[in-house]
């Protein structure tokens, strides 16, 4: 993951926001090659959801025709919007924090385990034992249990090193170190009296769990107080429920159809770590497909398989990528199944996965939600409105009719909801640590060397071709150039006259460039250049003339 990360950095993939200034935690910039194989995401996902969907013919596995469409909706929407939707009241984490150094941390993520050595003591924290009367000395342990916020290599050598220095100990009698269960997060444990916290310098000073809210407040216009107090939406989801009768109104679809959104979301998360994992500003790319309740089984079905499989097309295949169905008890209140398309991220530990898409059917509980108001589970479990103390509504709906009316047989229902909700930088993350190889190419001089090259599948990589001229004369420039411009009609393609030849295949293998043209001295008699593939290093002539039709074949 290291070497990615400055892969990253070194070849302008992504940067850190603000990094002049010190950098702000959770925020990330996608550089010059970044951008590119962001929007090439997110255009790859637009064209096959959207835009090059046949609306005539039923798909592989969809059980019949249905239409898409797409929208734009603000960031900052009606207050009222996130109180119905329920992200005002239960949108939060459980975090824990550090009476020593004010850091926090996610209750179910921080990890770390017991440690005891040899019945040596640690004094904690002296403790509050009632109102305003406090220990004069914190009482003594023997096992206590060491956190670290390291990633999954370095974990084990992190929490040695924190349990050495909570023991007072030195690096040579890691020995007498004894470890005890495995490794676990804290909201594992029954009590945090003994947790040694990842940056105090004693043990026993983490407060909570409390609730944390994510969504961002801000305020509109100059109104001060609740008046004006709006969020910056923490999905993109709510714009298109909220939609759903003027996209009814202003087009001709008919259910089952799709509504398709890509845009920025926020949430200020606790702990924003593992790269662009999990950030406090991303953005998704997310679908309301509404259909008849009696049909939604078949089209959660549906969409689980086929976003899996645009994963696979576009070349996160093997073992890496895996489809989860939830387990019941892992189901929002309103879902009747839901799975997640996950990846082994490098920085998480063996055997374990991180989302990159969650697949969500959400039966009628939104439009519901936008219509009635805020809803709840009752004791026959079943959805309401939920009241305040005064018996109204706790939050009121807009009242507006958001139910779909079958002109055919005349039949009233609300529109039951399958999401596939994606990350276009969990995507792009995933996507970038799949690419990164190493692997031996020869050199300038025959040398078989090491090589770091990113294999991106053609349709995401940044910059689809690079054209150099073998030396920097002879007229082959000029050759060179002139397919530079024919390619850069179609694609983005580079230019490069620097430096030895081998040096700018070296270059354009780190950028993930699937082919690169050399306009060489036999280019001159026989109007032939060379196109180089990326993975297989192999290379072949082709005429001048038809060197942008090859390669747009190719990579298309
Ligand atoms: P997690 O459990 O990892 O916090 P989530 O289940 O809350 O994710 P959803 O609300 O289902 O995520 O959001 C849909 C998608 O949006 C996720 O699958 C992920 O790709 C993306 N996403 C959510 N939160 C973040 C984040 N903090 N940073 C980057 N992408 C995110």
């Amino acid at each position: 993951m290291e070497k990615l990360v400055s892969l990253c950095k070194r070849r302008g993939f992504l940067f850190q926001s603000s990094e002049i200034y010190g950098g702000l935690n959770g925020f990330w910039d996608y550089g010059p090659l970044g951008v590119e194989l962001k929007r090439n995401i997110k255009n790859a996902w637009w064209q096959d959801m959207v835009t090059g969907h046949d609306e005539l013919a039923i798909p592989a596995g969809a059980p019949t025709t249905y239409e898409m469409t797409g929208l734009d909706c603000t960031i900052i929407m009606h207050p009222q919007v996130w109180k119905c939707s329920g992200h005002f009241d239960l949108f939060c984490d459980m975090m824990v924090d550090c009476k020593e150094t004010k850091k926090l941390y996610r209750f179910d993520q921080l990890r770390g385990r017991w440690v005891s050595a040899q019945g040596k003591k640690v004094r904690l924290q002296p403790k509050v034992i009632s109102e305003g009367v406090q220990q004069i000395q914190g009482d003594e342990i023997e096992r206590l249990f060491v956190t670290s916020l390291a990633e999954a290599e370095e974990e084990a050598g992190d929490l040695q090193r924190r349990a050495l220095k909570a023991f007072n100990l030195r690096a040579k009698d890691a020995e007498v170190l004894e470890w005890h269960e495995s490794v676990m997060t804290l909201d594992k444990l029954d009590s945090l009296e003994c947790v040694f916290a990842p940056e105090a310098n004693s043990v026993g000073t983490l407060n909570g769990p409390r609730e944390f809210k994510l969504m961002f407040p801000t305020t509109i216009g100059a109104l001060a107080g609740e008046e004006g107090r709006a969020f910056l939406r923490p999905e993109t989801a709510q714009g298109i429920f909220v939609n759903f009768k003027n996209v009814l109104d202003s087009t001709r679809v008919k259910i089952p159809f799709g509504i398709a959104q890509i845009g920025k979301s926020f949430r200020n998360e606790i702990t924003p770590r593992n790269f662009t994992f999990r950030s406090r500003e991303f953005e998704q790319m997310e679908i309301e497909f509404f259909c008849h309740p009696e049909e939604s089984r078949k089209w959660y079905e549906y969409w689980r398989d086929r976003r899996m499989q645009w994963y696979t097309d576009l070349g996160l295949a093997g073992e890496r990528l895996r489809l989860r169905e939830h387990d019941k008890d892992e189901l929002s209140h309103y879902s009747v199944g839901t799975a997640d398309i996950e990846y082994a991220f490098p920085f998480l530990s063996e055997g374990e996965y991180g989302e990159l898409e969650g697949i969500a059917h959400r039966g009628d509980f939104d439009l519901r939600s936008h219509m009635e108001g805020k809803l709840v589970k009752n004791a026959k479990g079943c959805l309401e409105v939920e009241l305040g103390e005064d018996g109204k509504p706790k939050y009121r709906g807009s009242g507006r009719d958001l139910q779909y009316r079958d002109e055919v047989t005349n039949d009233r229902f609300t529109p039951h909801v399958i999401e596939p909700s994606a990350g276009a930088d969990r995507g792009a993350l995933a996507f970038l640590c799949e690419a990164y190889t190493e692997d031996s190419a020869p050199d300038d001089k025959g040398q078989m060397q090491t090589r770091v090259v990113m294999k991106f599948h053609p349709r995401i990589a940044p910059i689809k071709a690079a054209v150099f001229p073998l030396v920097k004369k002879d007229g082959m420039p000029e050759v060179a150039q002139e397919i530079y411009r024919a390619l850069k009609k179609r694609f983005p393609a580079f230019y490069d006259e620097k430096g030895a030849v081998g040096r700018r295949y070296r270059r354009q293998d780190e950028a993930g460039t699937p082919y690169c043209i050399t306009v060489d001295g036999q280019s001159l008699t026989d109007n032939t250049v060379t196109i180089r593939d990326r993975d297989t290093l192999e290379q072949w002539r082709v005429k001048v003339d038809d060197v942008v039709e090859e390669v747009s074949d190719r990579v298309s």
